[in-house]
């Protein structure tokens, strides 16, 4: 049985045997509640703290500015309703509009409880422009929310800039980094932001574990009511064994980074150069270069209506591909509203191929998908509305 190629890291990535045995004692013999004053719980209290402080290092935090939470989309609402309070909200909150859901439906529900919400747009080449935020800019803005890196086209976004424009104004910066920590680096201190949103499960480690750092003297809100877990912002018992897996995947994320980020912008070029070598009507989506280091995006001209045909034929080949973000699998066939925010018509917003490889993809993997795809690619109708009106009659 031929070996099957998952393509499909940024919906989630495959658990790094490594993070699976720090785990593995915290699955079985080692099961005492942190909270706890006799030694299973002290010796819980240990593998949660350094859990945090292995996470931290990856974004040269402080271990006490770093909270735990149960995913990247908690970590998003905590960060957007922990600054504006779930009680009467006020005030202005500038996001990107080509955000994941975990931020712009946050932004929106604020938005329906009384908070100005702006959505600053984006180029056709993914980026979001410093200035645009600037611009968006209120003397009540109180934060602004930008993602580092888009989960669906893959483009880095300048946060650096943005940081030093949104501090200079005075208003808090949340990055939601779900896609991009692990993979690139990325400096808090540097960076200037104040909040930012991570998920273990985006780097090798498990799903159902996130975390938000929150810089030292930002107060938040907390969201739900309960023990003083977490500062009281996230009470519950904790998850042991996954932050003991978010600890060990951040820090082979953080040790292997400058490796494991070069093998896959090379594998990345590999295959976006065989693409371009093979299949005459590809396009490229997003920055070709300000962009996560294994993933790309594209869409085959004039076919772009037949993408989710194009998946399951992958699937069916041995391909694990998406067409986009894997939270709207109930949308497949829809126009993404990532390829709409960066100014695609809505033909071509329906026909996006998403490609992203991760940790233990190999040039063979690669090598693979080339073969397969021309097949694949060379089987889908042309799009209706791209055909003389006559033969799109006939074909419809
Ligand atoms: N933000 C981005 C950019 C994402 O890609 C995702 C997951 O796809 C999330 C947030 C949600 O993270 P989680 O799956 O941990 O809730």
């Amino acid at each position: 049985m031929p070996e099957f190629l998952y393509f499909d890291h940024a919906a989630t990535t495959p658990l790094d045997r490594r993070v699976a045995e720090a785990m593995r004692p915290w699955l079985g013999p080692l099961y005492g509640n942190p909270s706890s004053l006799h030694g299973f719980g002290r010796q819980a209290r240990a593998a949660v703290d350094a859990a945090r402080a292995q996470t931290a290092a990856l974004l040269n935090a402080e271990p006490g500015e770093l909270l735990f939470t149960a995913s990247g989309t908690e970590a998003d609402n905590l960060a957007l309703l922990g600054v504006f309070g779930t009680h009467e909200p006020r005030g202005h909150l500038v996001v990107s509009a080509f955000e994941h859901a975990a931020v712009l439906e946050t932004a929106r529900a604020l938005a329906a409880r009384g908070v100005a919400v702006t959505e600053v747009p984006v180029g056709p080449d993914g980026l979001v422009d410093p200035d645009d935020v600037a611009r968006a800019l209120r003397p009540d803005t109180r934060l602004v929310s930008i993602m580092a890196a888009n989960n669906v086209v893959g483009t880095l976004q300048p946060l650096a800039e943005i940081g030093a424009r949104v501090r200079a104004h005075g208003a808090l910066f949340h990055t939601d980094a779900v896609q991009a920590a692990g993979k690139i680096p990325l400096d808090v201190r540097r960076l200037e932001v104040d909040l930012l949103s991570l998920s273990a499960h985006k780097f090798h480690g498990p799903a159902g574990v996130g975390a938000l750092f929150v810089r030292q003297g930002v107060s938040l809100a907390p969201l739900l009511f309960g023990g003083g877990q977490e500062k009281g912002l996230r009470p519950a018992t904790e998850n042991v064994a996954g932050l003991v897996g978010l600890g060990r995947a951040a820090e082979l994320a953080r040790r292997g980074m400058a490796d494991d980020a070069a093998r896959l912008v090379a594998l990345r070029e590999r295959l976006r150069d065989g693409l371009a070598d093979r299949v005459p009507n590809v396009l490229f989506v997003g920055d070709p270069w300000r962009r996560l280091p294994g993933h790309l995006a594209l869409l085959l001209d004039g076919q772009e209506g037949e993408a989710v045909k194009l998946l399951f034929d992958l699937d069916e080949a041995g391909v694990a591909a998406s067409t986009g973000s894997a939270c709207s699998a109930g949308h497949a066939g829809q126009p993404s509203y990532v390829l709409l925010a960066m100014g695609y018509d809505p033909i071509r917003a329906r026909g996006l191929l998403r490609l992203s490889l991760g940790r233990f993809t190999t040039e063979a993997h690669v090598d693979r998908f080339l073969e397969l795809f021309p097949g694949c690619a060379r089987s889908l109708r042309p799009t209706v509305s791209h055909l003389a009106p006559s033969l799109a009659r006939n074909l419809s």
